[in-house]
């Protein structure tokens, strides 16, 4: 469906009104051979570790047409998350992405919104995948120009660095497509050099040794030598972000639902580990942490050193 001639600059300032720091639009095509190529190999390397589910719906991952019929353009989006305040430093340390209400939800509510302004601007049928679909998110939003992928496996926006979730709407609307984001990590290793696991090296992290992935996706007991390295991390783990010089400056988030609780900035080692299911989904019911469980986060936290 061709759109009119407004409708993309419509589509971003109604974005940026729904508090999206970024949007762009990459035509709806297969990935390149180079980003399939790389991608088949990781998964040959055994890179993806205990994230089985990469393995499943290649063919959908090279292809966003087979996620929706017609399908033309894709409008990725960025959202910022760096929290205004932090845990205290000797608090077990979650992932500032998780301080606050589930992304998928919250995400989900504002894409939808937007969603319901191209359906009502244009009658173009939309998708809206956040996490949800088989989608290469960061492949995408660095077609669609809003940023590129940096050694920590993170999509960095040029000037607000990669405190940011990412969400896709793929349309049946045709829409102007934005230059990709050519710009690169340069000389700069320094995730690389501050990993506290040795997880990353110029083709990317290995998940078996990444401490986001094994105190989040791993269920059952976690490898002895992840002790010597969790440090106070519960759950998750920002040290290749946290070193970034991208992320020098960060501007604090402005959606309230990414605030922590009072509950949550209280939390210690001793009360996780204390946590009933009723105190587990009081804490962290509309939480991305509901991801490990309550065993997972429970086995993290005896493996503190605070
Ligand atoms: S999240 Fe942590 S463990 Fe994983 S690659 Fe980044 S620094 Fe390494
Ligand atoms: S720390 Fe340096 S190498 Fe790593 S993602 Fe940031 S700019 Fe790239």
């Amino acid at each position: 469906m061709p759109s009119s001639p407004n409708i993309a600059s419509a589509i971003k300032e109604q974005a940026s009104i729904l508090g999206f720091d970024a949007c762009g639009f990459a035509r709806a095509e297969e990935v390149d051979a180079q980003a399939r190529q790389e991608y088949r190999q990781w998964l040959a390397d055994g890179r993806n570790g205990c994230m089985n589910w990469a393995e499943r719906y290649c063919d959908v991952r090279d292809n966003p047409q087979l996620l929706l019929d017609s399908a033309r353009t894709i409008i990725m989006l960025a959202m910022n998350y760096y929290p205004q305040v932090k845990q205290s430093a000797d608090a077990p340390q979650f992932a500032y992405y998780a301080y606050g209400r589930d992304y998928h939800e919250v995400m989900r509510e504002h894409m939808h919104e937007l969603a319901a302004f191209i359906q009502n601007e244009t009658g173009a049928c939309c998708r809206c995948c956040v996490d949800t679909a088989p989608l290469r998110e960061r492949y995408w939003a660095q077609r669609a120009g809003i940023g590129f992928l940096g050694m920590n496996n993170q999509l960095i926006l040029p000037g607000k660095g990669s405190y940011f979730f990412l969400g896709a709407i793929i349309t049946t609307l045709e829409l102007p497509c934005d230059e990709p984001c050519t710009l690169s990590c340069g000389e700069c290793r320094a995730c690389i050099a501050a990993c506290p696991s040795c997880a990353l090296d110029e083709g990317g992290v290995d998940a078996r040794r990444c401490l986001s992935c094994l105190t989040i996706e791993q269920r059952g007991e976690l490898p002895q030598w992840v002790n010597t390295v969790i440090g106070n991390r519960v759950y998750g783990c920002d040290s290749c972000q946290l070193c970034c010089p991208h992320n020098s400056s960060p501007k604090p988030t402005a959606i309230q639902d990414f605030h922590p609780s009072a509950e949550f900035m209280s939390l210690t080692a001793a009360t996780i580990q204390s946590m009933t299911d009723i105190d587990f989904k009081r804490v962290f019911g509309h939480s991305a942490v509901r991801r490990t469980r309550l065993e997972g986060l429970k086995r993290n936290a005896s493996l503190l050193k605070n």
